[in-house]
């Protein structure tokens, strides 16, 4: 692989794959290929210099050719997702983005020049039976099986893992999957239902600071534990799980286990405010606790998240007030 060689990111209009694109491209890489199918206006980062095709639908095989024509490396990062609220009423729309891994496999087999695939797996695809408490025990990647993921999006995500690994076994394509822990950082969704709890959070606590309403809306009993990694360290860990040895899927997480109450004090924090919290118990709260087991890609690739949760929510705080303001005031949003 050379700085020359076409790299292909797929779903670069949203917030992981953006921000790997810039990666690349501060990298001194010369031939990316960013995708996405949302329109451009809507990309959260559009880089310049990297030849950006929206509009582009990637669970159409014939795109899926197009755009791997030529490619040396091939990163998978489109889906039709969100956070717990998307996900969970949007199963069927999750599922199907097994069109998009399955025609971007073949895509990538056939151009016969692609060298690496990297598919972007979640925690979502653990046997949801081990998460069923707020300490369970940090999940290992052999915790997958017996397989139970989260219905709809997580087992799209252990079933798109599994044809990545017989695309390697069968064809020779070689394949690396990481399972993301929650990612969170600037450059990411923040309102409209798709958001994670970090940006949810920290644009609640925005919109109270704004609005006078000193007041919190937390799903579920805010006792459930997460954790929350920030980009810049997902960036290093896509990059080390693509060039590495490994064929199996790993974790790629923090270990910094945190309950979603600890989480709102932290923004409240960051945000200098203190809210009256209440409680739905009815929205949709997923498992009940959820952690990364670093063991395996530490001791294999010597990986670790460097940058706290506590800074990488200041980072994000600020972008997401930044991003509140502009629009208050009518401005264009996206960079
Ligand atoms: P995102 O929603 O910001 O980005 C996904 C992008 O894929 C979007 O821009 C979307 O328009 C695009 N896309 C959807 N359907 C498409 C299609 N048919 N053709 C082309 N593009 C399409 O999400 P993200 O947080 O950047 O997540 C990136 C990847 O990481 C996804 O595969 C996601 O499942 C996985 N993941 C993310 C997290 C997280 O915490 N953000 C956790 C686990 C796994």
């Amino acid at each position: 692989m050379t700085k020359n060689d076409r790299i292909v990111i797929a779903g670069a209009g949203g917030f992981i794959a953006g921000a790997l694109t810039r990666y690349f491209k501060q990298r001194g890489f010369t031939k990316l290929r960013a995708v996405d199918i949302k329109p451009i206006d809507q990309w959260y980062q559009v880089v310049e210099g990297v030849e950006s095709i929206p509009e582009c639908d990637l669970k159409v095989k014939e795109n899926c050719y197009r755009v791997c024509d030529g490619a040396a490396e091939v990163y998978n990062l489109a889906a039709d997702m969100g956070g717990m609220g998307f996900i969970e009423h949007n199963k069927a729309a999750c599922m199907l983005s097994v069109l998009i891994n399955t025609h971007m496999l073949m895509a990538a087999k056939d151009a016969g020049t692609v060298q690496r695939y990297f598919y972007s797996s979640s925690a979502c695809a653990y046997n949801t039976q081990k998460q069923q408490d707020t300490h369970s025990t940090a999940l290992r990647e052999e915790d997958a099986y017996p397989a139970m993921a989260e219905d709809g999006y997580g087992w799209e995500k252990l079933f798109s893992e599994r044809m990545c690994r017989h695309f390697m076994e069968d064809y020779g394509l070689v394949t690396r999957v990481a399972r993301f822990h929650n990612v969170y950082g600037p450059h990411g969704t923040w309102d409209g239902g798709r958001e994670k709890a970090p940006a949810a959070i920290c644009r609640k606590v925005i919109q109270a600071k704004d609005t006078g309403v000193m007041k919190i809306a937390i799903w579920g009993d805010g006792h459930q534990t997460r954790s929350f990694m920030y980009i810049d360290d997902c960036l290093h860990g896509i990059d080390m799980i693509m060039h590495s040895d490994i064929c199996e899927p790993l974790n790629l997480g923090s270990a910094e286990l945190v309950s979603i109450n600890d989480l709102v004090s932290i923004i409240e924090e960051i945000g200098g405010v203190k809210l009256a919290r209440s409680y739905d118990l009815d929205a949709p709260k997923g498992v009940r606790g959820r952690n990364s087991d670093n063991t395996k890609i530490k001791k294999l690739l010597g990986w670790e998240p460097n940058i706290s949760l506590r800074e990488g929510l200041q980072k994000t705080y600020a972008w997401i007030l930044q991003q509140y303001t502009d629009r208050k005031a009518g401005k264009k949003t996206v960079s």
